[in-house]
């Protein structure tokens, strides 16, 4: 009767689970970098900044999971552009000493393609996006406002997966425990995208750490519950934003803002784990 009662909980894998919980850490990687402070004046939709100019950085992540791995977004295309990463994802990962094929999943926070650019480089990872943006991907047609050269390129980064060569796993509802232990959890905050996600990471040491995804984009804009005119819908955005802090709020989380310099030392200087 225990037994069935766990089971029914969801709870019996607590009964054969390791006595230790699996070792987790979580390093930063450089994605890109814009070279010169960029207007922010259309991240408002209030028209709070016409002469704002702020650095902007494009940040990915790598959590180990005992001696498994999880890639948050991959940053910018090593296109040439000047904003594109220096060293490509994959050799930043080899850096860190993350073997590419202990890579078994690779989360998204949503399609932009500064948060794309070098998904490709990972094809053999499970690909972990929220479900509305999923369905943007593979949506047959370009949605409104949107041609159809700019979709296309939209949908290149993810190739592997649409062809049906690798494995997707849409995130569908509120959330995603990725290893079923509470330690790396996808949270569904959507309006920049219909999709668009967050990572909340349990560390033994540092406590919780709250990865942002473009919810946000930058402290001004955290701070005043700014919206940028592009995101997909601004009521979605604001649920999303107090959804955000109010968990960043309980758990004491550690907010890193993506694309914010000054979250970058947050976490160690790269190759260290925070742990
Ligand atoms: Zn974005």
């Amino acid at each position: 009767m225990k037994t069935l009662f766990l089971a029914a909980l969801g709870l019996s894998g607590a009964m054969t689970a390791p006595a230790h919980a699996a070792d987790v850490a979580l390093a930063r990687l450089d994605c890109g970098n814009e070279p010169q402070p960029v207007s922010v004046a259309s991240f408002s939709d209030t028209l709070a900044y016409p002469d704002l100019k702020l650095p902007l950085t494009y940040s990915c992540y790598v959590i180990r999971h005992g001696d498994r791995y999880i890639v948050w977004d991959t940053g910018n295309p090593r296109d040439g552009e000047p904003e594109a990463p220096k060293t490509a994802l994959v050799d930043l990962l080899a850096q860190a000493h993350v073997p590419v094929d202990a890579v078994d999943y690779v989360g998204i926070s949503h399609y932009h393609h500064d948060h794309t650019g070098q998904l490709a480089s990972l094809p053999e990872a499970t690909l972990l996006i929220g479900g509305g943006d999923w369905d943007a991907i593979r949506a047959m047609e370009p949605p409104v406002g949107v041609d159809a050269k700019a979709f296309a390129s939209r949908r290149a980064p993810f190739a592997p997966w649409l062809s049906g060569g690798a494995k997707v796993d849409p995130v569908r509802g509120d959330r995603k425990d990725v290893f079923g232990d509470g330690s790396v959890v996808i949270i569904s905050l959507p309006g920049h995208t219909p999709g668009h996600s967050g990572l909340l990471v349990k560390l033994e040491k540092s406590g919780y750490v709250l990865l942002s995804g473009d919810v946000t984009h930058f402290h001004e804009n955290y701070d005043t519950d700014g919206v940028p005119a592009w995101n997909t819908s601004r009521a979605d955005s604001l649920a999303s934003l107090d959804r955000f802090r109010r968990i960043a709020r309980n758990l004491h989380a550690t907010v890193i803002i993506q694309h914010d310099p000054r979250d970058i030392a947050k976490l160690p200087a790269f190759p260290e784990f925070a742990k």
